[in-house]
């Protein structure tokens, strides 16, 4: 097994995981059930390549069997969000999540980790937070404000704490560091580019950190431009607590959290896949996470590419590839041709798209200052060999303006093509892909990315 982090704490996380294992067997039906005959022992991380995998559609469908107690939890959530596409006859698959006491506990100890930066007196930091996952249920943490932002209010609030001048015991006077959903961030970010630049001027925001969805890369720079702050993604599963996990300062991609064992599997198989391609990211979470609905050998449809070494964080490293689903693969073969956060910032930074605005974000009236672009991405089996077929809706119908058009479509040709060639083994380009360009209201209603 191709275990990602080498590290001291291996020896602790040896016992964690057998823990875990034994909790598993010992309290949930679904895990004595699913590894009958086989050795649950380990004696290292590696011995968990033995067991089988799990996805999220096993343990919905299995329900309360997953469960290791039938207490009430102290958190119900809910994972919901990206395996979410009506557009293709998909159910919303609802899982449930259930956390106790000790594990909230042990989160929140994280989170006031990843908050606290050591200076002497540290800054300030707002947390977004929202109820998408079920009920939010952290206390925050000394220094930190925790606001929602659903409605103008909320935002009234925001922009007064952010540009107040606190005088909190051993705090500095300003915020410095901010955190939400990727939408929560584009939405205040728009928000505070309605005002006057004196007051964007006034605001002290060092460090701004994302969650949820991808992070396109014109948002990325605008959010640089905007606050001159450092921007960092942060990735975690709602459904697998612990996995919270941020961009490296140093690479600008992915080391595993400690508090998981985390995998590359290939895509058709349970082998590791091997170094430098494409496999999807399997979690393992330790005890005392996920101890109510024990997630292990985890596949979390998230597609990765395991990258060399970086300069300062010995640990392996992966970049985030989207979701697994939305890869369009070579036909007859599991070769990813283009990954979906690619083909999504292909067409992301075209004021031409036309948008799906957040029907969540109605009381803010943002207009079309972003949205979900109206797309498709498809691929076509053609005598043998496969074609990538993009259809994107335009905020003008194409034939009004075809030149227009046509230099929209040849942008995106070579856009795919270039995000194609930086994938592994991709060593020709496309040779067949066909953009093509809509009126407003040709794709079904419900094609909507959330990454
Ligand atoms: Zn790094």
């Amino acid at each position: 097994m191709a275990e990602l982090r080498e590290d001291p704490t291996t020896e602790l996380r040896v016992r964690l995981l057998q823990e875990t294992l034994r909790q598993a067997v010992e309290h949930s039906p679904f895990y004595r059930n699913l590894y009958r005959g086989l050795s649950t022992t380990v004696e290292d991380l590696e011995g968990l390549a033995a067991l089988p995998t799990i996805d999220k559609r096993m343990l919905a469908a299995s329900g309360r069997d997953v469960q290791t107690d039938s207490s009430f939890p102290r958190r119900i959530g809910f994972t919901s969000g990206t395996d979410y596409d009506a557009s293709r006859g998909g159910e919303q698959l609802l899982l449930r999540t259930f956390q106790s006491d000790e594990e909230l506990v042990q989160f929140e100890a994280l989170q006031q980790f990843f908050h606290d930066r050591r200076p002497e007196r540290p800054g300030l930091v707002l947390v977004l937070i929202s109820s998408f996952h079920g009920l939010p249920f952290t206390r925050p943490a000394p220094g930190v404000f925790s606001l929602p932002l659903g409605l103008p209010f909320h935002y009234a609030h925001a922009r007064q704490l952010l540009l107040e001048r606190h005088a909190f015991d051993g705090f500095g006077p300003r915020i410095e560091a901010m955190l939400g959903s990727v939408v929560q961030i584009k939405l205040l970010t728009t928000l505070l580019l309605r005002e006057p630049e004196s007051v964007l001027a006034d605001l002290a925001i060092g460090s701004i950190y994302t969650r949820s969805w991808y992070l396109p890369r014109r948002w990325r720079k605008l959010l640089v431009e905007t606050f001159g702050a450092r921007v960092t993604s942060v990735y975690g599963l709602s459904e697998v607590a612990g996995s919270t996990m941020s961009e490296c300062l140093s690479c600008g991609d992915f080391h595993p959290a400690p508090e998981l064992v985390s995998e590359v599997l290939a895509l058709d198989s349970d082998a590791p896949a091997p170094p430098g391609t494409v496999g999807e990211l399997t979690l393992t979470s330790l005890v005392p996470f996920c101890s109510l609905q024990p997630k292990i050998r985890y596949r979390t449809g998230d597609l990765v590419q395991t990258m060399p070494r970086c300069d300062l964080v010995a640990d392996a490293r992966f970049r985030l590839l989207g979701r697994k689903r939305r890869g369009l693969y070579e036909a007859g073969t599991r070769r990813l041709l283009l990954d979906s956060h690619s083909v999504y910032d292909a067409i992301e930074s075209l004021p031409d798209v036309a948008l799906t605005p957040f029907p969540e974000l109605e009381p803010f009236d943002v207009g079309r200052s972003f949205g979900r672009p109206r797309y498709r991405a498809t691929t076509e089996e053609v005598g043998g060999r496969t074609a990538v077929v993009l259809d994107v809706e335009t905020t003008y119908h194409p034939r009004f303006f075809p030149d227009r058009s046509r230099s929209v479509g040849d942008l995106l040709h070579e856009r795919l093509q270039t995000a194609h060639a930086r994938l592994p083994g991709n060593t020709s380009p496309l040779d067949d892909i066909r953009v093509n360009l809509h009126p407003a209201g040709a794709l079904p209603k419900e094609v909507a990315e959330l990454l």
